[in-house]
Parts: structure tokens; C-alpha cells; sequence
């Protein structure tokens, strides 16, 4: 019982996920724009030293991993953090 009480107490781990472009690998293809499944990304009105617009996070990312493992440049890092 004293176990129960114990695993009912211990609060839940909530995260926060980010993902981080990496401005000047970024070469402004969609692909991530377009797969993630939230509408959590979306392109830059500037241009990065390549002249590419930049993917970027304006929705609420759930961290499904998506944009980083289709980026074809390796520009995106999805980073957690508790909140
Ligand atoms: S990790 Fe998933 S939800 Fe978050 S921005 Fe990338 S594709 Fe969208
Ligand atoms: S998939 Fe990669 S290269 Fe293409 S827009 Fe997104 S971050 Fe940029």
C-alpha cells in the first residue's frame, strides 16, 4: 500500500520540446515545414548566409522527432527540457 501511495505521488514529467535550427545548414527545402504532423514550423520572410528563407518553430512542437530525422542538411536538433 505504502508502495501504491508512493508511485501515485510521484509527480509526472512533463517536457517542453524545441527544435533548433541550425540557421546556416538550412536550405529552405519545406520538407519539415510540411511533415510535421502539428503545424508547429514554419519558413523565415529573411534569408540565412546561403539565401535560403530558415524553418523555424511557431506552434507547439510535441516532439515527435519528424523534422530532425527527414532533414535532408542535419539542420534540425529537437531539444527537451522539463517545465
Ligand atoms: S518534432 Fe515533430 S512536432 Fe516538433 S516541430 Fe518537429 S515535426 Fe513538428
Ligand atoms: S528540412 Fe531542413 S533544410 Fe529543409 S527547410 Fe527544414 S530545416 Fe531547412
Amino acid at each position: 500500500m505504502a508502495q501504491m501511495r508512493q508511485k501515485l505521488e510521484t509527480p509526472v514529467k512533463r517536457l517542453a520540446f524545441q527544435p533548433i535550427v541550425e540557421r546556416d545548414f538550412c536550405k529552405g527545402c519545406i520538407l519539415c515545414v510540411d511533415l510535421c504532423p502539428v503545424a508547429a514550423l514554419d519558413m523565415t520572410d529573411d534569408y540565412n548566409s546561403l539565401g535560403y528563407h530558415v524553418a523555424y518553430l511557431r506552434g507547439v512542437c510535441t516532439g515527435c522527432l519528424i523534422c530532425e530525422k527527414i532533414c535532408p542538411e542535419l539542420a534540425i536538433k529537437v531539444t527537451e527540457k522539463p517545465i
